[in-house]
């Protein structure tokens, strides 16, 4: 059967005059929707002196005032459980989930009607379509539903479009490859992480998953490495199948960006429904095309917390619709999310701040230079070593030292062991910036 290519062919080709034109009309009514309901909005809109009625052109998003997590935290501190960011009354709420760890220890916690898990799924509908799903295909989900969302929102989709739904919750990895042969599963949904691990698990089970299975599309989320071309690459031989690249935040509760089946090295903004603005960090000045900055998002469909001009602190590169051949008028970013302008690393699931690991090294005045460095062990495996000098004449300290270091840098980081390594005389670079002390040699750098 021929399908067209675009969920929403006529807002997925619309000029961009008239795109940007619906965003200005969305945009303004979703600013006067936000004013009248929320108090977080109203408060913030008359600390900043902004009013709705001042939006006049898409120019005039930049009068907004910027919505930030720690914002967010501190209404939820505030006013448990939910802060006053909500748009209607939580009775009016279908589904409770949270956000991954990031920034805070306290988690977020979001509410959602049955409208906006219209919306959510819809959103997915675009993205999945985009890169080829279709009611035939059989689509496994190698995916925990907690209340965590993740693939929660790309599990309707599928079944809004048609397709067979198998969802993989609690099993065990042997298992879930076990199904995806049996099932004749032409379609997984996973983390890249995870699709190299269910690869990884077969081959040790005897099986070649690209000439057993009929998987021919793996649609990535959750981590930025679906966008990175190593990983990529690596993941499609292993699975004789196509690697899609799809973002999302819990934030938003579903995807903003997706890569449609011309895998255009990048990934279209769902630009109907989202304004993404790129900001250099600094001075907040947008960039152009083809310059790193942190993405912001405005976001229409969210119907309980409004999200208006948020900072992600995602690092992202625009590129031109033009630069991909499906025809879509949305923009792209070109490489999917970059990486983090924060400088907050995940380790094996523990945050480490590597300010506060200087702060420890730098109580060892034996210690000259150092660099802490990030790798994935056997691909899997996040390890954290720090590599330094020691100063000349302070040698004999290192047995010590090593001992004494390992177990203060633990017990600052809930027990995460880090590697030491020392290194002769001269052998680090000796850098004056701070950052360059830090190396992340992952494939991905995670969140
Ligand atoms: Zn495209």
């Amino acid at each position: 059967m021929a399908y067209s290519e675009y969920w929403n062919p006529k807002n997925e080709t619309l000029p961009r005059e008239e795109l940007q034109a619906l965003q200005l009309l969305k945009l303004r009514r979703f600013c006067e929707w936000a004013y009248a309901t929320t108090p977080f909005h109203q408060r913030k809109f008359d600390e900043a002196g902004f009013k709705p009625e001042q939006i006049k052109t898409l120019d005039d998003l930049r009068r907004i005032p910027f919505m930030t997590r720690e914002e967010w935290m501190e209404s939820l501190m505030e006013k448990p459980l939910f802060g006053d960011l909500l748009a209607t009354d939580s009775r009016n709420a279908i589904r409770y989930h949270l956000t991954s760890g990031t920034t805070g220890r306290t988690p977020i916690r979001v509410l959602d009607s049955m409208k906006d898990w219209d919306w959510i799924n819809e959103m997915w509908c675009y993205g999945i379509w985009g890169f080829g799903v279709r009611p035939e295909d059989v689509v496994y989900f190698a995916f925990g539903y907690g209340s965590f969302i993740g693939f929660w929102g790309a599990h309707y989709a599928c079944e809004k479009l048609g397709a067979l739904v198998i969802p993989g919750g609690a099993q065990t990895t042997e298992a879930r490859i076990k199904q995806i042969i049996e099932l004749g599963v032409t379609t997984v949904f996973s983390t890249p992480t995870y699709a190299l691990h269910l690869w990884q698990k077969s081959r040790e089970m005897g099986i070649d998953l690209a000439r057993e299975s009929k998987v021919n599309k793996v649609i990535l989320s959750g981590e930025p490495a679906g966008s990175i071309p190593a990983v990529k690459h690596q993941l499609e031989e292993a699975w004789g199948a196509r690697c899609g690249d799809t973002a999302g935040m819990t934030e938003i509760g579903t995807i903003m960006i997706f890569e449609c089946s011309h895998q255009p090295g990048g990934t279209h903004i769902i630009e109907d429904h989202f304004i993404e603005e790129v900001l250099n960090p600094n001075s907040d000045e947008p960039v152009g095309y083809g310059e790193l900055g942190e993405r912001i998002v405005t976001s229409f469909g969210r119907g309980f917390i409004p999200l208006i001009r948020y900072r992600t602190k995602d690092m992202v590169m625009k590129a031109p619709a033009s630069t991909c051949t499906c025809g879509r008028t949305w923009d792209i970013y070109s490489g999917g999310i970059r990486g983090r302008w924060d400088d907050m690393k995940l380790i094996r699931g523990t945050n480490v701040y590597p300010r506060a690991v200087e702060a420890i090294i730098r109580e060892y005045p034996a210690i000259d230079e150092f660099q802490i460095y990030i790798w994935r062990k056997e691909e899997l495996q996040d390890e954290i070593t720090i590599k330094l000098e020691i100063k000349t004449g302070h040698e004999a300290e290192w047995p010590d030292l090593e001992h004494k270091l390992t177990k203060d840098l633990a017990s600052a980081h809930e027990g995460l062991r880090f590697n030491i390594e020392r290194m002769d005389y001269g052998v680090l670079p000796h850098f004056e910036l701070k950052a360059k002390r830090l190396v992340d040699a992952r494939p991905v750098a995670n969140y």
